[in-house]
C-alpha cells in the first residue's frame, strides 16, 4: 500500500479485487461492510457450467456470516453427506449430521453460476461498485514504490477513481492466475496430472440419499456425482494418457467413460445430457509468493488442491475471511500495524491451509484412506466390544472435522492420520485401492 509505506494514509483504503467468484466477492462483500472502497472487476458473464458444485459443511458459517446462506438454500440442494465408493466391498457412506455439533449437520450442492450471481449482488449490496470489464495488470515502474499496477486501461475502466490507482490490487481471478503470469511467479506442482470432463444429465438413476455426493472408483481415475435440483452433475477425472485412450474430444472421452465403467453406466448410461461438455486441467498448483508490494492473492489464484473432496471454495472463502480480517485495522489508514506483515500472516495461514488439503487428499488418491476404513471396519467385526467401537468412532469423527474443512489443519488429526496410515493398516496393501 504506497500512502502507508511512505506517509500516513489519512483516507480509505481503496481496495482494487480482480474477479468476482467466491474469493473476491465475498472479500469484497466483508471489506466493504467495514468502511473500505472496493472495487470489483468481473469479465462478464459467466459460462453455462462452472466447476465447483459440491460444498463442504465448513461452508456454512461463512454463508451465514456473509448473510447468504438463504439465498443460497433456495438454488441449491441439501447435501447430507456423501458416498465413496472405492470398490464392490470398499464402500464408505457418512451423514454430516452424525458428526454435528462439531461439524455443520449439512452442506449444499449449487450451480455455480448462479452461486457466483448471489455473492457478487451480495457484494455489490455491501457498497462495493462494480466493473464489468475484464482486468489488466502490468509490472509497476521502480519510482511507485510498488510491484505492480493496473494497466492504464483497466483503470480508467474504473472511473470514479479519476485516474487515481487503488492502494491495494487483490488478484481474485482464480486459475487465470493473472498476478502469476504477469510478475513470472512460480508455482509448486502437485504430484497428479488429471483432467477433468463433465456435464449435466437428467434421466438419471439414482440410489444416494437426496442430495448426497457419490464419489467412485474407476478402473482409471475416479468419477463424482453431484445432485443438484433438476439434474446430476457427472465428472470422470483421469490421467491423461488414460484420458486420450477414451477419445479425442471431451465429448466422446465422458460419453465412453460412461459406457466403458459400469458404476457410470447403472447411473447415467440412459440418462440425457443436457449441457456441453467442460474440460478443465492444471489445476494442482500453488502460487510460490502470495504477495508483494501493493498486490496480495486470493482463493484459487494463490493455490488450488484438487477436486478430491470439494475443498475450492470453502478455501476461497476461508481465503477472503483472513485476508479480510488482517485488513480490517488497516481501512482507516492510521493502523501501525504493516501491511507487509499483515500480508505475511494472511499467506502463511492460507499456505498452511492448502498443505493441509493437499495432504489428506493424498490419503484418498495413495489408497490410504481406503485401506484404513477396510481395517477399521475388519477390526471393530473381528471383536466388536465398547473400546473397539469407540476408538473406531474416534477416528472416523477426526477425519470428519478434516474433510468437512472444520479442521483441516487439525495437528491433532494430521498426527492421527499419519500414525494410522504408517501402523493401522493391518496387512491391507494400499497400493491396490489407489486411484489410477
Ligand atoms: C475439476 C474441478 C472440480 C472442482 N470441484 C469443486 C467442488 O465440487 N467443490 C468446490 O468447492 N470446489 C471445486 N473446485 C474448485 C473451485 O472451482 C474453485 O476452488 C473456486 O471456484 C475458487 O474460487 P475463486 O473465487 O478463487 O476463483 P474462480 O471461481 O475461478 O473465480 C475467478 C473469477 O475471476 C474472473 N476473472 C478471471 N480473470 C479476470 C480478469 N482478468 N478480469 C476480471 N475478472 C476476471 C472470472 O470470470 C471468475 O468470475 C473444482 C475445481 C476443479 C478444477
Amino acid at each position: 500500500m504506497r500512502a502507508t509505506a511512505n506517509e500516513p494514509n489519512n483516507g480509505v483504503l481503496r481496495v482494487a479485487i480482480l474477479g468476482s467468484g467466491p474469493s473476491g466477492s465475498a472479500l469484497a462483500a466483508i471489506l466493504a461492510r467495514r468502511g473500505a472502497e472496493v472495487t470489483l472487476f468481473e469479465l462478464g458473464r459467466r459460462p453455462e457450467l462452472l466447476v465447483g458444485e459440491s460444498l463442504v459443511p465448513a461452508v456454512i458459517p461463512m454463508l451465514r456470516r456473509l448473510g447468504i446462506e438463504e439465498q443460497i438454500a433456495s438454488i441449491g440442494l441439501e447435501k447430507p453427506g456423501a458416498s465413496f465408493v472405492w470398490s464392490p466391498t470398499d464402500r464408505f457412506s457418512f451423514t454430516f449430521a452424525r458428526f454435528a455439533p462439531a461439524v455443520p449437520p449439512y452442506a449444499y450442492n449449487v450451480p455455480r453460476p448462479q452461486f457466483d450471481e448471489v455473492l457478487c449482488a451480495n457484494a455489490i449490496a455491501s457498497g462495493a461498485r462494480i466493473v464489468r470489464s475484464r482486468a489488466r495488470v502490468e509490472r509497476a515502474s521502480r519510482e511507485s514504490g510498488t510491484e505492480l499496477a493496473l494497466t492504464a486501461e483497466t483503470l480508467a475502466a474504473a472511473s470514479h477513481w479519476r485516474g487515481r490507482p487503488p492502494d491495494l490490487i487483490v488478484d481474485a481471478t482464480g486459475r487465470s492466475r493473472l498476478v502469476a503470469r504477469v510478475l513470472d511467479i512460480p508455482t509448486r506442482i502437485g504430484p497428479r496430472n488429471d483432467v477433468a470432463h463433465f456435464a449435466h444429465y437428467e434421466g438419471f438413476r439414482w440410489e444416494e440419499p437426496i442430495g448426497q455426493v457419490l464419489i467412485t472408483r474407476l478402473k482409471a481415475g475416479w468419477s463424482w456425482g453431484i445432485p443438484l435440483r433438476d439434474r446430476l452433475s457427472v465428472g470422470i477425472v483421469v490421467g491423461r494418457t488414460d484420458a486420450e485412450r477414451l477419445g479425442d474430444t471431451a465429448e466422446e472421452r465422458l460419453t465412453n467413460a460412461i459406457a466403458l465403467e459400469p458404476p457410470l453406466t447403472a447411473l447415467v448410461g440412459d440418462a440425457r445430457r443436457v449441457t456441453p461438455v467442460a474440460t478443465y486441467s492444471n489445476y494442482q498448483l500453488i502460487s510460490r509468493r502470495g504477495y508483494g508490494p501493493g498486490w496480495v492473492m486470493v482463493g484459487d489464484a494463490l493455490g488450488f488442491v484438487d477436486p478430491m473432496l470439494s475443498p475450492g471454495v470453502s478455501l476461497a472463502l476461508l481465503s477472503a475471511e483472513l485476508l479480510a480480517e488482517g485488513l480490517t485495522p488497516l481501512i482507516h489508514g492510521r493502523s501501525p500495524l504493516d501491511l507487509a506483515s499483515t500480508m505475511a500472516r494472511y499467506t502463511a495461514a492460507q499456505m498452511a491451509n492448502l498443505d493441509a488439503w493437499f495432504n489428506l487428499v493424498a490419503y484418498f488418491y495413495d489408497g490410504r484412506m481406503a485401506a484404513m476404513q477396510r481395517a477399521g471396519r475388519e477390526w471393530v467385526e473381528a471383536g466388536p466390544n465398547f473400546l473397539r467401537v469407540a476408538a473406531h468412532d474416534h477416528i472416523e469423527r477426526q477425519v470428519a472435522l478434516q474433510a468437512s474443512g472444520v479442521k483441516v489443519a487439525s495437528r491433532y488429526g494430521c498426527g492421527l492420520l499419519r500414525l494410522l496410515g504408517r501402523y493401522g493398516l493391518r496387512g491391507i496393501d494400499p497400493a491396490a485401492l489407489a486411484i489410477q
